[in-house]
């Protein structure tokens, strides 16, 4: 499907998030073990060390937080983790357990060592933390029977199990639930060369010819996220058979990606949005989230989660405690001159 601009509202070809384009060859291009996962080394290094020293001792693994930007593998992490560890993994959402009955029959159903795995796990109501806290510490769940004078609290033990959070705030969640986890580790965007890795291993699964150039060419417009240089590839594979032999060669992909509107950078139309905005409407900033959002009629959250942290990378965002500040590379590259210094004085790089 090609984006066209009657198709504004449709999602963004380069949103993190996982969208029904994805389908099932998520499942279908999930790494299975640690050496098939690329890069990441340090945090691969880490776990590798934790799961063989949990396997030695027959103990469940210590409670994981895993966090960073969306489409960066922290669910493939996880299902590698219970793969190598040898237990089930049971995946759930924080948004999903609604009442705290829901998480007490999901850990009440876990066999020995399990790996129970929340993504979003900030989203998590207050009544269903407090449920979680003896669960993580103690491996016991406190159930209330009964209403008013009458009730008593029951306690039960929990079979031993692991629970591996993810998030993409590690800031929004409770200083007493982050000190539960034993093991925190953080997701950072990858590199260009891991991307092209990533496609080069993708398109051999699914079966789509490639070349070097042509998967580089497509990494270096994913703006460090796996999610992104999958759903790429994808779509870079349409042009290569409609515009060519089938085979996604640089050229196919530099065509493919300039019409999909991903520029060389892999700044989209909602990057280029925003950063015109601060330096048009705002004089290059600072400007407020808030603001910010509201002047290009977007969500903060998409702004603050997804824009952000890759803009930041480039160095074409700078944050204050004023808000936001486009850079000078941001100006270079959006090919607006910069203001004197003198008369906006509101530049900080
Ligand atoms: P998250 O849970 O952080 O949103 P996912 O684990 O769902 O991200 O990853 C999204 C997709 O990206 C997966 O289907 C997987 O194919 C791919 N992926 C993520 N990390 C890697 C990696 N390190 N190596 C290869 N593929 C990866």
């Amino acid at each position: 499907m090609i984006q066209t601009e009657d198709m504004e509202f449709a999602p963004r070809v380069i949103s993190p998030e996982l969208n029904q384009e994805d389908g099932d060859s998520e499942i279908t291009l999930r790494p299975q073990t640690l050496n098939e996962y690329i890069g990441q080394d340090k945090v691969k290094e880490n776990l590798a060390i934790y799961i063989e020293a949990a396997k030695r001792r027959g103990e469940p693994l210590d409670h994981v937080l895993l966090y960073g930007p969306p489409g960066l593998g922290k669910t493939t992490l996880s299902s590698i983790i219970a793969h190598e560890l040898g237990v089930n993994l049971r995946i759930t959402t924080g948004p999903a357990i609604e009442r705290p009955g829901d998480l007490v029959s999901l850990l009440t159903s876990l066999s020995d060592n399990d790996v129970l795995f929340i993504d979003e796990i900030h989203r998590l109501s207050r009544a269903v933390e407090e449920i979680l806290y003896p669960a993580l510490e103690d491996r016991v769940i406190d159930i209330i029977i009964g209403k008013g004078p009458s009730a008593r609290s029951i306690r039960m033990d929990l079979k031993p199990f692991t629970l591996i959070g993810a998030t993409t705030r590690a800031g929004q969640l409770s200083a007493p639930l982050r000190d539960r986890f034993g093991v925190i580790q953080r997701l950072e965007l990858y590199s260009k060369e891991q991307l092209t890795d990533i496609i080069r291993r993708s398109a051999i699964i699914l079966g789509i010819p490639c070349t070097t150039d042509g998967a580089a060419e497509i990494a270096g417009r994913a703006r460090g996220t796996p999610r992104i240089a999958n759903r790429l590839l994808k779509r870079v594979r349409d042009f290569a058979d409609v515009m060519g032999n089938g085979q996604i060669t640089q050229q196919i992909a530099s065509i493919a990606l300039s019409r999909l509107e991903i520029d060389k950078l892999g700044l989209d139309s909602l990057d280029r949005r925003m950063l015109e905005m601060i330096i048009k409407g705002y004089g290059g900033g600072p400007v407020g989230l808030e603001t910010l959002a509201s002047a290009i009629g977007e969500e903060a959250v998409t702004i603050e989660d997804v824009c952000e942290p890759f803009l930041m990378q480039l160095g074409f965002l700078g944050r204050t405690p004023r808000g936001r500040c486009a850079t000078k590379l941001a100006y270079e590259h959006l090919g607006f001159r910069l203001p004197d210094s003198d008369d906006s004085g509101q530049m900080s790089f």
